[in-house]
């Protein structure tokens, strides 16, 4: 053996293609079986107009944590360069904490069109003679060998049309709305799954900015949380901003006035961070886009006793765990996935057992802890971007805390890693630096009190919006 093996890889968005790439650099030959019918070679213009109705949420606002672009700057550096060729811009999350320290680099987020991000990466796979992209090809369910010890075998997968493409490893990049856990089940496989609700749905429309316009004159703060509506505006690539506004499902009345052009414009207008874009005339691209379903959900294909449950058969990003889209980490834990498998199959050539177990210990310790901090700032309500005008209880410890990050050179740089996937929390409270500036912070609260909100009450939102068109 080689230690080159054939890789069938199911989808072919952000986890599907980082896959791809990873596994294709390494030499194994790799066939993509995704189910949109994609240009193979559109222009980042194309990509963006394109449908794309396995993976609608890339026409949702998008940014990118900076564990993106420093796995990207590790392990592609090229795909990149050419994404910051291609107009994708690096944002640093730390010129508010005084003076700039070593690592600052590694703190900076990316801003680009998500489907400039998937065209640049799908771009980058193209280029390699060892992968295969099928586009127009629906994967209907797994093909499993006949032996069933230590676990049951995955030898490929099954097409719409009833034929079977064989492969020594499948990797599922099947997203959040697949079928992974039916077609295992149909294999004698069970995958637990734990699913969370987020209680958001996002309503987004996409502008085009007007010729020539600086994003340095815009105020950082792009965003923010009222409670009954969370928002975010980010400008993308090529003079593009999309705009999202995060409700409650149940929320009837303010889905149906923002579902609306014209509600959801007067909304911006009436949010403090959209509002500025509004200044100047921006054009609409498209109609304002729902998307709901926007569940946290972990899967689990190791038994009690960490044995893998499967073999032959993998499952990177959605497919594997799902967060809260407003934390902004699914593209990045994607990349993440994509690389410890590729590392797993490189440490274990034939062994898929040995694989298996190396892969999921890889994403315990670098998937889970986000998946875990996903689900309890759901519970606590915060805000994920530090965008909010912040819990309203002053007595809350992590209320003050998260008001001297604000401007704190190391509370700040410390929530700028959690946020970006830096640091794990754990990594976070073993830090000796950071919790003894904790504890400074929280021995005089008074100093730090909760920014005030600033924005309209649900009530006089609604109000103005529904007066539209009374
Ligand atoms: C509203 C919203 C906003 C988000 N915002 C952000 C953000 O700001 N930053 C961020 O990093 N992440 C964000 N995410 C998360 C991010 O979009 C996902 O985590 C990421 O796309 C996961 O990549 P994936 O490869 O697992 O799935 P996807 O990118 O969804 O790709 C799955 C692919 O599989 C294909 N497919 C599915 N079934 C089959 C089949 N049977 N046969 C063949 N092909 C199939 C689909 O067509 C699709 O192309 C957001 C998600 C949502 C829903």
């Amino acid at each position: 053996m080689d230690g080159r093996e054939s890789v069938v890889i199911v989808g072919g968005g952000m986890g599907g293609m980082a896959a791809a790439l990873a596994l294709g650099r390494a030499g194994h030959p790799v066939t993509v079986l995704e189910r949109d019918p994609l240009a193979a070679r559109a222009d980042a213009e194309e990509a963006f107009l394109a449908p794309r109705r396995g993976a609608p949420q890339v026409h949702q606002t998008h940014g990118f944590l900076a564990r993106l672009q420093v796995v990207l700057g590790q392990r592609f550096p090229d795909v990149l360069a050419e994404l910051l060729s291609r107009g994708a811009m690096r944002l640093p999350t730390t010129a508010d904490l005084g003076e700039p320290q070593p690592g600052d680099e590694d703190l900076e987020v990316v801003i680009t069109r998500r489907t400039t991000l998937d065209w640049v990466l799908r771009s980058a796979v193209l280029e390699e003679a060892s992968v295969e992209i099928r586009t127009d090809t629906a994967v209907a369910g797994l093909v499993a060998g006949a032996g069933q010890a230590p676990a049951p075998v995955i030898r490929g997968v099954r097409l719409g049309d009833g034929t079977e493409v064989e492969a020594d490893v499948v990797v599922a990049a099947s997203g959040r709305r697949d079928a992974v856990p039916a077609w295992l089940a149909a294999v004698g496989v069970e995958v637990p799954e734990e699913v969370h609700e987020s209680g958001l749905m996002y309503l987004s429309r996409w502008y085009r900015l007007p010729e020539g316009f600086d994003i340095a004159q815009l105020d950082a703060k792009l965003g923010g949380d009222l409670g009954f509506v969370k928002y975010l505006g980010v400008p993308g690539d090529a003079g593009t901003l999309s705009i999202t506004l995060a409700i409650r499902p149940e929320d009837r009345e303010l889905r149906q006035v923002l579902s609306d052009p014209d509600g959801f414009e007067e909304g911006c207008r009436r949010l403090p961070g959209p509002d500025q874009f509004f200044r100047y005339p921006l054009r609409p691209v498209g109609e304002v886009r729902p998307m709901a379903g926007l569940v946290n959900r972990a899967r689990r294909y190791l038994d009690d006793q960490g044995r893998p449950t499967v073999l032959g058969f993998h499952a990177v990003g959605d497919a594997h765990t799902c967060t809260n889209p407003l934390y902004g980490r699914g593209c990045a834990l994607a990349l993440v996935e994509a690389v410890e498998l590729a590392d797993a199959m490189a440490a274990h050539p034939g062994d898929p057992a040995g694989r298996a177990t190396a892969y999921e210990a890889a994403c315990a310790r670098q998937v889970a802890p986000w998946y875990e901090l996903s689900v309890q700032m759901d519970k606590l309500g915060a805000d994920p971007a530090g965008l909010s005008a912040g819990p309203a209880d002053p007595n809350n410890p992590m209320t003050t805390i998260l008001s001297a990050a604000a401007a704190d050179p190391v509370l700040g740089r410390g929530f700028a890693k959690l946020w970006n996937l830096i640091a794990t929390p754990a990594e976070l409270a073993a830090d000796p630096v950071y919790t003894a500036r904790v504890a400074a912070v929280l021995a005089e609260p008074d100093r730090y009190p909760p920014p005030v909100r600033v924005g309209p009450t649900r009530t006089e939102f609604l109000d103005a919006l529904q007066a539209i068109h009374a």
